[in-house]
């Protein structure tokens, strides 16, 4: 479609390729995104392709089309057995002719979809990895006529990685098996290792590698002062994503439970999801997730992975992520869809204590506590950056950020003040050495910043620290300031904790400051929480066609939603399948008039128009003339969606409430 402006049509048509013309025909979208198009290309001319695009890039695209332009069925390789149901409905409601094999469907369910396969009426094939070791499914496969392998979430071959599958490992006998047929590995991991791992491991040592941009520009990086959780984290829901579907993650299975308790008693309708729950109530879980319109799921880790729902607006975590990768995965589920999306993360003193003692006192030798700090540091240096917090994510990842300030983070919303912190981590530190050379004591932050603030608790008088030459000097900060010097000093490495109770130990490094050869910077703690509107207008850059909506439009794009849900449910698919939120939105704002404007509209294929189009051109009848002819609403009244801005959190005085639900070890699965 482009490059060929006003020349005349034959050419115009030759000109456009066969992937091309799919692309317009079945999905319904104008152009290729970034590298998609060169990765179609290369893999239906026949060759071999490793992907790497973040969640959201595009990826299934990359091998949908050739599976449809090359001749014969294209099987894809995925351990998402739940979702594969989900993903072929998607595609089905598309027109292409798409099925899976895998432990959910009965003997004869099965047989049907080998009898199709075998017969050449598949476009598509979804099987799980386990399947692909067993030889009765090699020798089915290798009765019929494949065009391409797709092995998607492929960073599951990397046996370090959090989402290893033995099963992956065997997928190496494809390429020696089927030596003609183009194999396309993808995934949303970034790191040069697992990439080059993925390529050693499956045997694709001539494959092409198409690494995308990790940008994710509709996404709205927050990581805020922790104060009081749960109410911090209602008051973002509430103010910023009333109605809106997200995930919440916490590290233990308890707080899990207890977060989607408190939400549902606040209105918010929240479940919980961990390992530690059946089967039956975890994929029940999933189900709604994936099916309602504005369910919050609050879960740990075990959540996610392949979640492929377009419009979760946002992701919460309620617990430091172990790693600037796992932060980047988890925050990625946001916003496939393009639309304005928020990461938002409290994060406090306790996260960095209760992770330093994790790996002290976890599992594993030496080399593998050293490999947990030094992805704790990277995790704890993007919560304390005064930089932008993009452009610091795409440096980790070794790619070179567009701009050094991308002001669509809350570091570059509102920038944070720094200040010379100096005199007050020698205060601070002085007081850690006095209590270790004099008395041979080691306490936790909370007793030391007492003693820096004068307060004579009953552990105080106890200990008799208000004799200490250090009591009282540091009364010219509060405790919240306090504890973020501890914080930052922890993150900086010039502290240190310490066994099971947490006590704060000097490092190496601490010397130089208590010997002033070292100057202390120090994020100001923010008085209150950076928000989306902090700055009046927020940037939306989302690349989907419609990002805030006008007010005109709401009323039409909630009739269409309402429409949308009810035909969902009719065919109990969840409603993405139908169509996503940006078609929708710019359906309502285009309100097309006839089936040939409503083709134009991205996302809607020939099969969706033929199924659907007569019932939204129906909805939109309802609310007459649109376009060019309507009225000059005159000026626009507050945009659609822009949240109003979010009270600082209340300030709970003496109690602790920082210090989490519990001391239930963390879930790492
Ligand atoms: P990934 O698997 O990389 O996370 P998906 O393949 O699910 O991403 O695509 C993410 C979203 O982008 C989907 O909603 C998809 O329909 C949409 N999309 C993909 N390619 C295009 C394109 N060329 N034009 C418009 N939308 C696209
Ligand atoms: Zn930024």
């Amino acid at each position: 479609m482009s490059g060929t402006g006003g020349t005349m049509v034959d050419v115009t048509e030759s000109a456009e390729s066969e992937a091309q013309q799919t692309l317009h025909r079945v999905f319904g979208y104008e152009t290729f995104r970034g590298e998609q198009e060169a990765v179609v290309d290369h893999v239906v001319a026949g060759g071999d392709a490793v992907v790497l695009m973040p969640t959201g890039g595009g990826k299934s695209l990359c091998y949908q089309i050739p599976a449809l332009v090359r001749p014969g069925t294209g099987v894809v390789v995925s351990p998402l057995i739940a979702l594969m149901q989900d993903q072929v409905d998607a595609l089905r409601a598309l027109g292409v002719r798409a099925g899976f094999i895998n432990s959910t469907q009965d003997f004869d369910e099965r047989r049907v979809m080998e009898a199709e396969f075998l017969a050449g009426e598949l476009d598509l094939l979804y099987l799980a990895p386990e399947r692909l070791r067993l030889d009765s499914t090699l020798q089915l496969l290798a009765r019929g006529k494949i065009s391409v392998f797709a092995i998607d979430e492929a960073h599951c071959v990397a046996q370090w990685g959090h989402d290893f599958r033995p099963d992956y490992l065997a997928l190496s006998v494809l390429g020696e098996r089927w030596p003609d047929v183009p194999r396309i590995a993808l995934t949303a991991t970034a790191t040069n290792a697992t990439h080059q791992e993925i390529t050693h491991r499956l045997g694709m040592p001539d494959a092409k590698h198409f690494v995308a941009s990790f940008d994710r520009p509709n996404i709205q990086y927050r990581i805020v002062a922790k104060s009081d959780p749960k109410k911090q984290l209602l008051s973002f829901l509430k103010e910023e994503h009333a109605g809106d579907v997200g995930i919440v993650y916490c590290l233990s299975r308890n707080s899990t439970e207890k977060t989607a308790e408190y939400l549902c008693r606040n209105g918010i309708e929240a479940v919980p999801y961990h390992a530690g729950l059946d089967a039956g109530t975890r994929a029940r879980h999933q189900a709604r997730f994936l099916r309602e319109d504005g369910l919050v799921v609050v879960a740990t880790i075990a959540f996610g992975m392949g979640i492929d729902k377009p419009d979760v607006r946002f992701v919460a975590h309620l617990d430091l992520p172990k790693s600037v990768e796992g932060y980047y995965q988890e925050t990625g589920r946001a916003g496939r869809d393009g639309l304005p999306s928020t990461a938002w993360m409290a994060y406090g003193l306790q996260d960095v204590v209760q992770q330093r003692k994790l790996i002290q006192g976890g599992e594993g030798d030496e080399a593998f506590r050293r490999r947990a700090a030094a992805h704790l540091d990277a995790m704890l240096a993007l919560c304390e950056t005064a930089d932008c917090r993009r452009a610091r994510l795409l440096t980790y990842f070794g790619q070179e950020p567009q701009t050094a300030a991308c002001g669509n983070c809350d570091t570059c919303l509102t920038p944070p003040e720094t200040w010379d912190g100096t005199v007050a981590a020698q205060k601070l530190l002085s007081t850690v050495v006095r209590l270790k050379r004099e008395r041979g004591q080691k306490f936790g932050a909370g007793q030391i910043v007492d003693i820096l603030l004068g307060r004579k608790t009953a552990k105080v008088i106890q200990f008799d620290h208000d004799q200490l030459s250090v009591f009282g000097i540091g009364e010219e900060l509060s405790e919240a300031e306090w504890r973020g010097v501890v914080r930052q000093l922890l993150a900086q490495g010039l502290l240190e904790v310490e066994g099971e109770y947490g006590t704060l130990v000097l490092t190496e490094d601490s010397g130089s400051v208590l010997g002033r050869e070292r100057e202390v910077r120090l994020r100001k703690e923010a008085a209150k929480p950076a928000s989306r509107s902090s700055k009046g207008e927020r940037k939306a850059k989302a690349s989907a066609a419609v990002a805030e909506l006008d007010p005109e439009a709401v009323p039409v794009f909630e009739a269409l939603r309402a429409w949308r849900g009810a035909r969902a449910k009719e065919q109990g698919v969840p409603a993405y399948v139908i169509f996503h939120d940006a078609t929708l939105r710019e359906i309502a704002t285009v309100r097309p008039a006839s089936l040939v404007e409503l083709g134009g509209i991205g996302g809607l294929g020939e099969k969706k128009l033929a199924t659907y189009g007569e019932g939204v051109l129906e909805v939109l009848g309802s609310f007459g003339a649109a376009g060019p002819e309507a009225p000059d609403p005159g000026p626009a009244p507050a945009p659609h969606h822009v949240p109003a801005p979010v009270p600082g959190p209340p300030v709970a005085p003496d109690a602790d409430p920082e210090f989490g639900w519990d001391e239930e070890p963390p879930e790492y699965e």
